[in-house]
């Protein structure tokens, strides 16, 4: 070991927690319907995952409640979607800029009810969903001249599910685009973390958003089922596992209703012998661990030219050696807490036949805290391809490496896959940047970076990680009727 690593081994981070003070809890929510807030018949209690903490009581939504909240979004929607465009657009505008007024109290908010790292919900989670407002707002009176010559109106009531890995930021990639078509909605958020949901609809009094525009039923899967199949909805968008995903799919057929999925993926991180490698190993730590790997996205699968194989994977466990994982609210923590018990016995049986099927496994020393739901971030190297670890979404800290000797094998093997949802790839050649983008078959396409989101940018995918775009005017689209 050299001097300089002994050195470094003795540095320890001294605790850096961001304060709670901020938020504000209440021991009990109901659900936000029509402006106002509706006593639930049942509840159940949410918790801080890193701590198992109780945080609050909140509704779990009953199909009177779903029908209570799209009735809301039905009587709203005629005014609503009639609305100046422009003055649509100032209220996106107040909504962004509230967002970021209380960015801090929503970001501490997502950390506690969600257990990722703060540092990641506070310069990433939501500067993105304030940007999202932001963005849509702009076009919410342009829409003519965003789709010339074909007429675009509002749908009517959108209802919309969310999933728990980014939950304030996919409420603000399902609800911008909607209003700013002129759709009203009603928004599920996920069974682990309806906390900032709800904060949100504190948002929206204060940007003094009509009543009934939006409206948040919070609950389980059974919720989400009852707005999917409740008749007042015109348009569903979910985001979520492909399994819900495709149940969704099959009770819509032949309802007339619109639908747009976002579901799993498994991206493969493609490395060439001529990147940076270091840039490259930063990367492939961002495509994996940020988030825990809670990442629908998440670079799962690296695949690395053979020629440096041995040498990105030294470097890649050196750098898993330094990373910091722990209390969600330290501001210096790059790995926080698994979402739910669930999720992470999903995560320990993936992972267990990851070892039973003859992969080799690698994790740093670290020590995981004792309440709490913790996985240390994982490398499984001498993965086959036909390996449950490299075929199924793991959504947790955990990477399987593969190999490849040509850019044809690269493309085989990356595209051996049910999903279709990103790719990256690492290159000093350009020209082989565009030749791989061509061949992936991957609604988004990085090139010697990862997990990079712009509200502009389109995002969805191809094959089981399902259809329909977020972001972008192909956003919008399916928020509209165009065409006469
Ligand atoms: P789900 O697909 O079950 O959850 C997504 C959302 O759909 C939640 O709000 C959920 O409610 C709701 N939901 C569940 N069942 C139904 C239904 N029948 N009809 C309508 N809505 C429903 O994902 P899970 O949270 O169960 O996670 C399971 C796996 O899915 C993960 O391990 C991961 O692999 C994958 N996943 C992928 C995501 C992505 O972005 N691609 C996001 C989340 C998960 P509730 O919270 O109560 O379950």
């Amino acid at each position: 070991m050299t001097e300089l690593e002994q050195v470094g081994e003795r540095w320890e981070y001294a605790p850096a927690p961001e304060s709670r003070e901020i938020v504000q809890l209440r021991e009990r929510y109901g659900h936000y319907v029509g402006g106002e807030w509706l006593t639930p018949t049942e509840t159940y209690t949410t918790i801080a995952p890193s701590t198992e903490e109780a945080l609050a009581e909140v509704g779990q939504g009953t199909a009177a409640d779903v029908d209570a909240a799209v009735g809301a979004a039905r009587e709203a929607f005629p005014v609503w979607g009639a609305l100046r465009p422009a003055e649509r657009a100032k209220y996106l505008f107040r909504i962004a800029r509230i967002l970021q007024e209380r960015s801090r109290e929503l970001a501490v908010l997502e950390s506690l009810n969600g257990g990722k790292p703060i540092k990641e919900s506070r310069d990433v989670d939501l500067p993105l969903a304030a940007a999202h407002f932001f963005y849509y707002a702009g076009w919410a009176d342009k829409l003519e001249y965003a789709f010339p010559n074909s007429n675009p109106r509002p749908l009517g009531v959108a209802g919309q599910i969310i999933p728990w890995n980014f939950p304030l930021l996919m409420l603000s990639w399902k609800i911008a685009p909607a209003l700013a078509a002129g759709n009203t909605v009603v928004l599920k958020p996920a069974e682990t973390t309806p906390l900032t949901s709800l904060f949100f609809c504190d948002v929206l009094r204060q940007a003094e958003l009509p009543p009934g525009v939006v409206n948040i039923v919070t609950g389980d899967g059974r919720t989400g089922a009852a707005l999917v199949e409740h008749p007042g909805v015109d348009k569903v968008a979910f985001t979520g596992s492909t399994e819900v995903g495709k149940e969704i799919q099959r009770r819509l057929a032949g309802t007339g209703k619109r639908l747009t999925l976002e579901l799993g993926g498994k991206a493969a991180n493609v490395v060439f012998d001529d990147c940076a490698l270091d840039q490259a190993v930063e990367g492939i730590v961002n495509g994996i661990y940020f988030n825990q790997g809670h990442v629908c996205c998440a670079g799962s699968r690296l695949l690395l030219q053979e020629s440096i194989a041995e040498q990105a994977v030294e470097k890649l466990k050196r750098r898993l050696g330094t990373l910091r994982l722990g209390d969600p609210l330290d501001k210096n923590t790059d790995v926080g807490a698994i979402n739910s018990a669930q999720q992470l016995a999903k995560i320990q049986e993936l992972v267990a036949s990851g070892q039973e099927e003859g992969a080799e496994i690698f994790q740093p020393e670290c020590r995981l805290p004792e309440k709490g739901y913790w996985f240390a971030p994982t490398v499984f190297t001498n993965v086959a391809q036909s390996y449950r670890i490299a075929q199924e979404e793991i959504f947790g800290p955990v990477l399987s490496v593969l190999t490849f000797r040509t850019p044809e094998e690269a493309v085989e093997k990356a595209n051996n896959t049910a999903y279709g949802l990103s790719a990256g790839v690492w290159t000093e050649k350009g020209s082989r940047i565009l030749w791989m983008a061509e061949r992936l078959r991957a609604g988004v396409v990085w090139a010697n970076t990862f997990n990079r989101f712009d509200p502009a940018s389109p995002f969805g995918g191809y094959k089981e990680s399902g259809f329909g775009r977020e972001g972008g005017l192909h956003g919008l689209a399916p928020y509209l009727e165009l065409g006469e």
